[in-house]
């Protein structure tokens, strides 16, 4: 299992301040889009040799007492929830608040260890100031500044005295595995699939935490293989506010979307595909995301010798340029093929990952420019010498030639045909870049 530490503690004592000095040295992968829902940061940090997932629960808490105090119970049962230790979080300047004391009532009665931090010790006034904490009674109590990082070394220490080797490796691997996103508009079966998939009891390993609270990981095994699905938290428990449910669940499709290495798309058998699906699809394509559609509903269609084969023509037309992406035919409701689109999905995540040697490369590449040369440009002969592969997230391959502005697209996309007719890129959106040599 991998380990968590959340960090509670009424507003403004620091946990975003502190939140983000654990993870500035990892460059981690908390973006606050828009602020619209942000209530809960999550990454994935490192000291002294152990990988941890941390947790601010921050966030809006209104101003107003009952407010305050719901909001605050709701942080810490999420922390005592979801984390394996917990940082309580509390400012010398400002000395104990009965929000505090609430709060601190609250993880008295946890069964996980509590670490009180003081924060807000930037000098030695601060720290004997900060001594009244100590009747809190927390026998884990530490003086810290989060501005300047005084004291959080020794905080770490004891906190990471608490994870074993082997649940910091858990930590490292399940943040390493393929993410999956389900992705779709309202009705297309979302929840359905969810449902078919969390349906197979053992298949689940554990719920971890989102990078906010509207999106919910999943950590899964099947056949052997694990993942990680990514899906939205409108998609188990439907909003009631119909109004919002659309343009929140746009806000989450791209956050899902963001998180992912793999989305899968679904589409409506029956609706067939519309502006808004191929507006997600350009959009998922653009972020350099693996796709594979899914037609759910295929048990209302009725079928003869090629439907599906002919279905995926239609459908493949209306998304290109980009098309060599697995289309798969499901029924949510009945359970079939579901786990053919999770071995799609994994299949589209190994191609994004996939690395071909400049040799490899070079003999097939070079072999395609020499059946079909780029068109002569202005009277001269345009030469593409050799091509590689960059190192990059999104396969990405850089050709060089001599006048690499003047190869038009559509050379480009006779090179990417040939590239994807030798090596499996099924689902991920390659980049091609022209150079100069
Ligand atoms: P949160 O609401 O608990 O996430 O609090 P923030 O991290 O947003 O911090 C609230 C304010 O306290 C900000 O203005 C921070 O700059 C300030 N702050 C945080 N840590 C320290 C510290 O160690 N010393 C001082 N003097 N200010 C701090
Ligand atoms: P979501 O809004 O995308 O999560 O869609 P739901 O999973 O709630 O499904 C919307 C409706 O479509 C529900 O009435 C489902 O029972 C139905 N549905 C979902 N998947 C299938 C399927 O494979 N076949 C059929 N016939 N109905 C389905």
């Amino acid at each position: 299992m991998s380990f968590t530490v959340a960090i509670v503690g009424r507003p403004n004592v620091g946990k975003s301040t502190f939140f983000n000095r654990l993870l500035e040295q990892r460059k981690a992968i908390v973006d606050d889009v828009s602020g619209v829902t942000r209530d809960r940061q999550y990454g994935i940090t490192d000291w002294s040799g152990k990988t941890f997932n941390v947790i601010d629960t921050g966030g809006f808490v209104h101003d107003g007492t009952d407010v305050f105090e719901v909001e605050i119970r709701k942080q810490v049962k999420i922390a005592i929830e979801e984390a394996d230790a917990i940082i309580f979080m509390t400012d010398s300047a400002i000395g104990i608040t009965d929000l505090d004391e609430a709060v601190a009532d609250l993880l008295r009665r946890a069964t996980k260890p509590v670490f009180l931090v003081v924060n807000k010790v930037d000098n030695n006034n601060r720290y004997l100031e900060g001594t009244e904490f100590y009747s809190l009674g927390f026998e884990n109590t530490y003086f810290v500044s989060s501005m300047s990082g005084s004291g959080t070394g020794e905080l770490l220490d004891a906190v990471t005295a608490l994870i074993t080797e082997e649940e910091s490796e858990d930590t490292v691997r399940v943040g390493e595995l393929p993410k999956f996103a389900i992705i779709g508009q309202p009705n297309v079966g979302k929840s359905s699939l969810l449902n078919a998939l969390i349906g197979e009891e053992r298949t689940i390993v554990s719920d971890i935490a989102g990078t906010t609270r509207d999106t919910i990981h999943t950590h899964y095994k099947l056949f052997q293989k694990e993942f990680v699905l990514i899906d939205t938290a409108g998609i188990r428990k439907k909003s009631k506010e119909k109004d919002d449910l659309e343009f929140y669940s746009i806000i989450r499709a791209i956050k899902a979307m963001d998180e992912a290495d793999v989305c899968l798309l679904i589409i409506d058998a029956e609706k067939g595909i519309t502006a808004q699906d191929i507006s997600i699809y350009s959009l998922a394509a653009r972020k350099g995301k693996g796709i594979v559609v899914l037609v759910n509903k295929w048990d209302l269609v009725e079928k003869e010798t090629n439907t599906a084969r002919d279905y995926e023509k239609e459908l493949k037309k209306r998304l290109a340029p980009f098309n060599d992406v697995p289309f798969i035919f499901i029924s949510a409701k009945e359970k079939t093929r579901i786990f053919k689109a999770i071995e799609a999905a994994l299949q589209v995540f190994e191609n994004k990952t996939r690395k071909i040697s400049t040799s490899e490369l070079n003999e097939v590449m070079l072999k395609a420019v020499e059946s079909y040369h780029a068109p002569v440009v202005r009277g001269h002969s345009i030469k593409i010498k050799y091509v590689t592969q960059l190192p990059t997230h999104v396969p990405s391959f850089a050709f060089f030639c001599n006048f690499p502005d003047d190869i038009k697209q559509p050379y480009k996309n006779y090179l990417e045909n040939k590239l994807r007719e030798n090596f499996d890129f099924s689902g991920i959106p390659v980049r091609l870049f022209f150079r100069k040599k």
